[in-house]
């Protein structure tokens, strides 16, 4: 959701703590601010509503000066973006100064409880609940930073990843986390933190990833302490992160999105590198090979997750009930969490999250572990908090995804799940060799492929800007291709703002047929498989309608082409693997339409990057 980065070392904390934040943009947020400690002990708080680049521009004549420092862009969830709701929060004694992401669920009672004690609050934020009552335990029960940090920490019941400066204690920075991502970065006589390493790397790469119910104690010239909220000594691991500047940079692209969309063959060759062994045509996932034995034995999965994820789920149940003969459930994790499910031991959850920390999905999984069930992650930042909580997993491996509406994450995770389901179907001799081998032959050509169609980017360009004028769009698909329907919907939505529905091809006649007429385009995959006469007599519908069609079609397809307004044809492969190519020009149609409205493509309105908040 929102970022999270400080500094405590010899530099000024300033310059530092305004690039992290921009390198944290890409997650989504409505007002940035920051906190300083200088050396005279003065503590300096600026915030603005609006971007990083607002904050810049207000703190420019302003004193930014101080070694120590937190700085934090908010995604609100209590009280609306203004000045005085972003953080940093600093309490009435004017010491403390604290940055927070996620929600703090019990805030109201805290908050009825101080204000009868005299306490006098400021903004409408949960967040202010929590400094407040730091400070309060601090100066009533005159007890050093961390016991004051600690004896709030048990009293709050939410999510959140915190950090807290003291003007008495300029030399000390506390950070915590429950629920939340929180990373402390080590360099040489200094210290920083963030909400994922990418404000980190261009100083240090060794880190440590907090883990839920942390509190670490950053001293200058100490090791950094881990302790839990009962101040037992936390063991921890300095981790080298492996990320590089380049990976989170749009290298020349004018977007993310962008970029992403044009860094999936190379992606996915990342991603199957080393799993599939190209000259045995054989799939070697090392989570299989360890739970073989539970892995096989499964009678049912369920596959968990939100958004994008859930649709490449969808994806993932038709591949996995094709070949591994498995009856396959696909679930949103946040329905899923609260719904009391039927799980047993023979049960495998497969959960699906790009970012490795959305709430939901984190809540199903203690859930579905609860109830005996083994659990499969398939995450793509590497030592986020899912692939800590599951049994076992695959990283996509496709680098970080910056652009907030999901891209090269959507066809990592299909990759994955087609990883999956050959390898699992092998293991459990439910697929002939014959097929097997072919299937993997052919993932092995989807980058060039992929390739091939990035190759018509002008003139999806040129398409897209016919249809900006829309208002409502409808994509249609079946089978493989109708969660490519929903993901290219949703894409649309999430940037250009304009209505998108996606629906299986066949339900049109069951309602949206109603709504058909020469405003509404209707994207169709219509490729050459089982179904292709059907979509074509439904493409006839729309025509008879008088609304225009871009067809998704197979190479070489005339048919349909000439019934269509706009054609991009597909190069051929697998019907299983045809997702990973049809998602592609849906991808770059979203894109072209949103810039041709001149939206924000990066940061669309109201979306954040990782939900870690219900
Ligand atoms: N709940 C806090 C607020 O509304 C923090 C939100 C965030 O994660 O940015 O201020």
């Amino acid at each position: 959701m929102c970022g999270i980065v400080g500094y405590l070392g010899k530099r000024d904390a300033y310059p530092i703590l305004i690039k992290g934040l921009k390198r944290l943009e890409y997650r989504g947020y409505d007002s940035a601010g920051v906190a300083l400690l200088d050396e005279q002990g003065d503590l300096r708080v600026y915030k603005t509503k609006g971007k990083v680049a607002d904050l810049e521009a207000y703190v420019a004549d302003k004193n930014a000066g101080g070694t120590v420092g937190i700085a934090h862009t908010r995604w609100a969830t209590h009280g609306e973006p203004n000045s005085t709701n972003a953080h940093p929060h600093v309490a009435n004694s004017g010491n403390l100064a604290i940055i927070h992401n996620g929600i703090i669920e019990n805030y109201a009672v805290i908050k009825r409880q101080l204000e009868a004690k005299g306490v006098v609050f400021h903004s409408q934020t949960d967040t202010e609940v929590l400094v407040q009552l730091i400070d309060y335990v601090q100066t009533t029960r005159q007890v050093d930073l961390l016991t004051a940090v600690r004896i709030a920490l048990h009293t709050v019941i939410g999510a959140y990843a915190i950090a807290v400066l003291d003007k008495n204690n300029p030399d000390v920075l506390i950070a915590a986390r429950k629920s939340s991502p929180l990373v402390v970065g080590i360099g040489d006589e200094e210290f920083f933190l963030g909400s994922d390493a990418s404000p980190i790397i261009e100083y240090t790469d060794r880190v440590i990833y907090l883990n839920d119910q942390d509190v670490a104690v950053i001293r200058r010239g100490h090791d950094v302490e881990v302790v839990d909220f009962y101040n037992e000594k936390v063991e921890h691991d300095i981790t080298r992160v492996n990320l590089n500047l380049a990976q989170i940079e749009k290298g020349g692209f004018p977007h993310f999105m962008l970029k992403e969309i044009y860094e999936q063959p190379d992606c996915l060759r990342d991603c199957v590198r080393g799993r599939i062994n190209s000259e045995a045509n054989h799939i070697a996932l090392s989570a299989i090979i360890d739970h073989k034995e539970r892995l096989t034995k499964a009678r049912r999965i369920i596959i968990v997750a939100c958004g994008t994820s859930w649709h490449a789920g969808l994806i993932g149940k038709q591949l996995i009930e094709q070949y591994c003969q498995l009856p396959v459930q696909v679930e949103y994790a946040s329905e899923f969490r609260y719904s009391n499910p039927v799980i047993s031991e023979h049960d495998v959850v497969i959960a699906l999250s790009q970012s490795g920390e959305t709430a939901d999905t984190l809540a199903a999984i203690e859930l579905a572990r609860e109830r005996g069930a083994f659990v499969y992650g398939i995450c793509n930042a590497i030592g986020a908090s899912i692939p800590r909580a599951t049994h076992t997993g695959s990283y996509i491996h496709v680098g970080p995804e910056i652009g907030v509406a999901s891209t090269k994450a959507f066809t990592g995770q299909v990759t994955v799940l087609a990883m999956l389901a050959l390898a699992l179907a092998w293991e459990r001799g439910t697929v002939s060799e014959e097929e097997y081998v072919r299937v993997i032959a052919a993932l092995n050509e989807i980058p060039d492929k992929m390739q091939e169609l990035l190759e018509q980017g002008e003139k999806i360009r040129d398409i897209s800007r016919i249809f900006t004028y829309a208002r409502n769009f409808l994509y249609l698909g079946r089978g493989y291709n109708y969660p490519v329907a929903l993901e290219g919907a949703l894409k649309l939505k999430e940037i250009s703002y304009i209505h998108a529905e996606g629906y299986p091809a066949a339900e049109m006649k069951h309602g949206p047929i109603a709504l058909i007429d020469e405003e509404m385009p209707v994207v169709v995959i219509a490729t050459q498989n089982a179904l292709y006469e059907k979509v074509l007599s439904n493409i006839q519908e729309i025509k008879a309608r008088h609304a225009r069609v871009i067809a998704i079609v197979s190479k070489g397809d005339d048919t349909v082409s000439q019934l269509a307004d706009a054609a991009i044809e597909l190069p051929s492969t697998e019907e299983c693997l045809e997702p990973l190519l049809a998602t592609i020009p849906l991808q770059m149609l979203a894109y072209y339409i949103a810039v041709c409205k001149g939206k924000d493509v990066d940061q669309p309105r109201n979306l954040a990057k990782s939900v870690t908040v219900e």
